[in-house]
């Protein structure tokens, strides 16, 4: 008897490229939504495009309400929902970089409203996935919601963005490779549910990023367009997965250790990009595809190094060794890394 079904959720409308913040209105209109939007954003993204975007949309809907956000947070998403019932909002707009893409997409999910994503930086694979990750003390907190209706990705205002935020992203994109092993390494052992489409797609991405990393450079508005395509598509990896697991394994675990034991110390990205060079080794072992990984990082200037991150040599394998306490996710880390394993990783890697 066949029981299995699925349920996939994507953005509808995915618009890429040079000045499409234009578009912002039209492709928020070709939705079919209607009524007034909040834009939720942060001071420099509001600063930069905050009047172009509102201008948009206010070309098409009833006039755009505006919050910004210093920090995401559990008390900034009551911010967002408490503003947003206060205009009577009928959909969020989120402008800006992880803080608020993060938090409006949480409070859409709490107010059950679209939010449309126009991200200012090719960060993180969240601004087209329907995972929020929202900081609360020493930890984060990650959250399945919906992912945005559309998606307005401007290449000339990404590729403004901080060289560091991009080759973050990449490094995002980079460590598919591992987590879809660790999600191989989870449906072998513990018979957890496994996509051969999204685990595909998620490793395809990622392989075509790392073909592409030698034209990856700053100022490029080529290199914007290659990174968000990439991200677009690990977005996708997660809808059709239903979950984070095409593009999140041990090393998001090690990242999220990172942020618990030195909160933003590093870009989410770069720790991400470094776990994952010592996971593939935990992995497949000294000849691993780990030595591709970390040619790819430094050749995008992402950091490979506990150094480079800004971390003590403690604090890495600290956080490689407790990883595996942090969510209920198995990966290759098992039930924990011993510290004379963790420290022979970090070693051969040259992580340390
Ligand atoms: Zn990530």
């Amino acid at each position: 008897m066949f029981e299995k079904s699925t349920w996939i959720k994507l953005p509808r409308n995915v618009v890429v490229g040079h000045g499409v913040l234009a578009e912002t209105g039209a492709a928020v209109d070709d939705l079919g939504l209607m009524g007034r939007p909040l834009v939720v954003t942060s001071p420099t993204p509001n600063r930069l495009v905050g009047d172009a975007v509102r201008e948009r949309l206010a070309s098409r809907f009833p006039e755009p309400a505006a919050l910004e956000l210093e920090r995401a947070s559990f008390g900034a998403v009551d911010e967002v929902t408490e503003r947003a019932r206060e205009v009577e909002a009928s959909f969020l707009v989120a402008l800006g970089g992880g803080k608020p893409i993060d938090t409006a997409k949480m409070a859409a999910d709490r107010l059950d409203c679209p939010f449309v994503s126009i991200p200012t930086a090719a960060s993180h694979d969240g601004i087209v996935s329907g995972r929020s990750s929202i900081p609360e003390g020493d930890t984060r907190h990650s959250v399945a919601a919906d992912p945005p209706v559309a998606v307005v990705a401007d290449t000339e205002v990404l590729a403004e963005a901080p060289w560091e935020l991009t080759t973050a992203g990449c490094a995002d994109i980079i460590s598919n490779y591992t987590a879809v092993k660790d999600w191989q390494l989870a449906h072998r052992l513990k018979n957890v549910e496994y996509s051969e489409y999204a685990g595909a797609l998620s490793r395809m991405t990622a392989e075509m990023l790392v073909d592409a990393a030698d034209s990856i450079k700053p100022g490029l508005e080529e290199s914007a367009w290659i990174v968000v395509k990439a991200l677009v598509s690990s977005g996708v990896a997660m809808s059709i997965a239903g979950s984070s697991r095409p593009a999140s394994g041990a090393e998001h675990l090690f990242s999220h250790q990172l942020d618990r034991l030195r909160p933003g110390a590093a870009l989410h990205g770069h720790q991400v990009g470094v776990g994952s060079i010592l996971t593939a080794y935990l992995h497949e072992g000294e000849r691993g595809q780990w030595q591709g990984m970390k040619r790819a990082l430094s050749s995008l200037g992402a950091p490979t190094t506990a150094e480079d991150l800004g971390f003590d040599d403690e604090t890495v394998i600290e956080a490689l060794t407790t990883a595996h306490e942090i969510r209920d996710r198995y990966t290759i880390l098992g039930d924990g890394v011993s510290e004379a394993a963790a420290l022979e990783a970090a070693t051969v890697t040259g992580v340390i």
